[in-house]
């Protein structure tokens, strides 16, 4: 009887214990990484507001210093989808306290109702925290992201004619509305008749990225978008000043002129995205203020919109823009 008994509090015993490593490396994931939740998706989104894990899935250099990274969603029927203006954060902790983290911005690339995954094309910068980590990173390896909403949202027909300043991989937000305004359908069925103008500017001919992309909407959207090129310096000025929408050295305000809508023009918004100095050559803003969403801060603001709590100066400024029609990401 009582080996009967003993054997019965063995076996009950035995269904009840866990190998004690199970229950630890539970334990440990949450300490090693309390940014990351798995919440449930809501219906048609893939992104959270806070921070989850997504594998990186491919890596395709495309200059010495750019590169593709490729990041698969949690399934691979998940679609990418990210309304304009909404962008991610990325996250990664080096340390155990709580400042020993680095969070940057990355727009993707991808088109939405893509499924699997989404693209960031990013820059190496020289000293970069989050560059030299991404650039650092193996295939398999995980990267936290969440989603982040700008205070400015786009949507058809909000603004009559949207002009876009975007300097080298500034660009990827303007793609992102871009594509969006000229190629989504809308569930209101609406039709979106906003005109867009973009000026991209870049150090050479050979930095401009995805320009085959952005030619090629604005010949198969010729009655709504238009692309101008700016680069500092060119391998044959000649050759490169043949194309009217084409210009040579910093941001102008003949450029401005040339390409954005008019100070006077109606229901118009600029928007900028770049590095500081052509923020703040365009639009004045101080470098100090930039510092928090650009760079060397370990946390950056979940409020995106610190950039436009200064007033406008620049060259916009002087050319007699309002405030309120200018937004810098
Ligand atoms: C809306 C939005 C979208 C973006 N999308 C993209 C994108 O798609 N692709 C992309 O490549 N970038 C994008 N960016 C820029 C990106 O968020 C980062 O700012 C960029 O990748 C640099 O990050 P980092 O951590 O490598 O460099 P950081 O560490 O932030 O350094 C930036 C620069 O500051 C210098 N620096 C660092 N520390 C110091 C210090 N203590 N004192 C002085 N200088 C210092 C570094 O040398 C470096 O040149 C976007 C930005 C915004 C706002």
């Amino acid at each position: 009887m009582r080996f009967a008994l003993s054997c019965l509090v063995g076996a009950v015993g035995a269904w009840l214990w866990r190998p004690p490593h199970e229950s630890s490396v539970a334990c440990y994931q949450g300490i090693h990484n309390p940014l990351s939740f798995r919440n449930k998706q809501r219906p048609g989104q893939v992104f959270s507001q806070r921070y989850e894990r997504y594998q990186l899935g491919e890596v395709i250099p495309i200059t010495s210093d750019v590169a593709l990274f490729r990041f698969l969603l949690h399934d691979p029927e998940d679609e990418f989808n990210l309304k304009p203006c909404s962008t991610l954060q990325a996250c990664y902790k080096y340390g155990v306290q709580p400042t020993e983290q680095c969070q940057r911005f990355y727009t993707p690339v991808t088109s939405n109702h893509t499924k699997g995954f989404f693209d960031l094309i990013v820059k190496r910068k020289t000293e970069g925290l989050m560059t030299n980590h991404l650039f650092g990173m193996h295939i398999g390896d995980t990267l936290l992201f969440r989603s982040v909403a700008f205070k400015i949202q786009y949507r058809p027909n909000r603004w009559q004619h949207v002009g876009m300043i975007g300097g080298g991989t500034g660009f990827t937000p303007f793609l992102q509305i871009i594509r969006h305004a000229l190629t989504e359908r809308w569930d209101s069925g609406e039709v979106d008749k906003t005109r867009l103008s973009f000026l991209f500017c870049n150090r050479t001919e050979r930095h401009i990225l995805l320009g085959g992309v952005f030619d090629d909407l604005a010949e198969r959207f010729s009655n709504r978008f238009r692309v101008f090129y700016t680069i500092d310096l060119a391998v044959d000025k000649e050759t490169w000043m043949k194309k009217s929408n084409h210009f040579l050295g910093y941001v102008s305000p003949e450029m401005v002129k040339a390409s954005m809508p008019a100070p006077d023009e109606k229901n118009k918004i600029i928007m900028l995205c770049g590095p500081d100095p052509l923020l703040s050559h365009v639009a004045g803003t101080p470098l100090s203020t930039m510092s928090s969403m650009s760079g060397s801060l370990n946390i950056q603001p979940m409020a995106t919109d610190i950039n436009n709590l200064v007033s406008l100066g620049g060259i916009l400024g002087e050319l007699g823009y309002d405030n309120n029609e200018v937004y810098r990401f």
